[in-house]
């Protein structure tokens, strides 16, 4: 006989003090009812009150642990779509929870009394940075395409060549945000090589803008051509079109200074002749997922004039997070240390390799004989198809079976994701891979090799 509901809420008390009466109802409803329909089933289940109040407190606290928890990311991938991109500055998590935590002047001005603008310190940052003129700030880099499209172009043409025509993560494509925003897209050139005069060719009475897409995730190889953007600028400027362009990731400086592959930044292209530019606040960035939209004071007016900047506009956490990690830009040689994304980017490989060779030993003694753990060389991506083609040399710690022929990375994948604190790596020839270039608490991470189970 399988006890009542309210006989075991009268013995529950303390489970229905920590997780309420509703919810305790709720969990012990479903374990009486799963013993219930085993019983009926011809299978063994315990009817004891205990037992059953035992197996609702592990549903509820099961429940009352946060979907999304923090992991270790060892892919090498630095900016990593699904691990969330950049992580943050401490300057810009303080800023985020005083946002959280308090009343502000948000959209107060404190000298007036009167209204503010929310976007105004942030804005004189980005043109301090970049040499806009003006710039507005929406939820992603999709967003400010979107938005800027639908606000320069609509119900006209937007000739972009066909070499540009970009898919990102697989919900972001050039041609469908172009028909969303309202606008028709004329490809033009070939995939390979595009032309000015494919761009001249293009244009008529229906033309609203010329616009370039940076090809943040791929690489055209070969037989190729690609205008340019001063060459673009120059032929927009004769008819008197504005000229947009997709910097995708962006970045406020010159990673060459960083020993890092070389991404012009917003202020060279702006200063090559572009009117207005979108990029991304979580890619190299490395602040919070925005999307930065800059350029010409006229043509930004009408972007915040667009209805649908208020349906894409950014919420004061972000913000507040944005603009300390834009004010970190203002001391570039302060960038590799205060700034994560940068500070993983930059580490040196032999800082690395060092790190590998302290920590395989431990994993090795965990796994004992049955597997195989050493260190190698391996390439950082930078990740969320920031320049694409380059990687950053790196060590790794490679797992594979010692059995010669025997692939199990599946299996040593899953132990080590079944870690309390997550570890995520990556596969390659059949071996598991750790690259330890975003590893920041190695402590943390050897503390809890203990309960790795393969
Ligand atoms: C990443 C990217 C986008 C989308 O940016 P999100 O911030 O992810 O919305 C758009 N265009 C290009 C060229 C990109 O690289």
């Amino acid at each position: 006989m399988l006890p009542s509901i309210d006989r075991l809420l009268l013995q529950s008390g303390g489970v229905v003090e920590k997780y309420g009466h509703r919810a305790t109802t709720v969990a012990l409803q479903e374990v009486v009812q799963n013993r219930r329909e085993r019983i009926v089933s011809g299978h063994h289940a315990s009817t004891d009150e205990d037992s059953i109040t035992q197996a609702a407190e592990r549903i509820l606290e099961t429940r009352a642990t946060p979907e999304t928890r923090p992991v270790f990311n060892l892919t090498g991938t630095v900016l990593h779509t699904n691990l969330g991109r950049a992580v943050l500055p401490e300057k810009a998590i303080a800023a985020i929870s005083s946002a959280a935590m308090d009343y502000s002047n948000l959209e107060l001005n404190l000298a007036t009394g009167k209204r503010g603008d929310r976007e105004s310190h942030v804005e004189s940052l980005v043109c301090e940075l970049t040499g806009a003129e003006a710039a507005t700030f929406v939820n992603n880099n999709a967003a400010a395409v979107l938005l800027v499209l639908n606000t320069l172009a609509m119900n006209r043409e937007v000739p972009v060549s066909r070499g540009e025509l970009v898919e990102i993560g697989g919900s972001f494509r050039i041609p469908e945000v172009m028909q969303r925003a309202n606008c028709t897209l004329i490809e033009v050139g070939a995939t390979n090589r595009t032309h000015i005069k494919d761009f001249r060719d293009a244009i008529n009475e229906q033309t609203a803008l010329l616009m370039k897409v940076h090809t943040s995730n791929y690489k055209i190889e070969g037989f190729t051509k690609e205008v340019s953007i001063s060459e673009l600028a120059k032929l927009a400027a004769e008819f008197e079109l504005p000229f947009v362009m997709d910097l995708g990731s962006g970045s406020l400086v010159d990673f060459g200074r960083f020993g890092l592959p070389h991404e012009p930044t917003a202020a060279h292209i702006l200063s090559q002749g572009a009117d207005v530019i979108t990029f991304s606040g979580d890619k190299l960035l490395g602040g919070p997922q925005s999307g930065l939209i800059a350029g010409r004071a006229d043509l930004i007016a009408r972007i915040k004039a667009n209805p649908l900047k208020r349906a894409l506009r950014l919420d004061k956490m972000t913000l507040a997070g944005l603009t300390e990690v834009l004010k970190l830009y203002r001391n570039p040689d302060g960038l590799e240390q205060n700034l994560p994304t940068l500070r993983h980017l930059t580490r040196p490989a032999e800082q690395i390799r060092q790190q590998a060779e302290r920590v395989a030993p431990t994993i090795a003694a965990v796994l004992g004989e049955r597997y195989c753990v050493e260190v190698c060389d391996a390439a950082s991506q930078i990740g969320s198809g920031s320049l694409p083609t380059e990687t950053i040399p790196s060590s790794a710690i490679g797992i594979r079976s010692a059995n010669i022929g025997e692939d199990n990375t599946h299996s040593i994948a899953a132990a080590f994701r079944a870690l309390p604190t997550p570890v995520i790596g990556h596969t390659r020839k059949g071996s598991f891979m750790l690259d330890l270039r975003c590893l920041d608490d190695e402590a943390r991470f050897v503390a809890q090799l203990g309960s790795l189970r393969i």
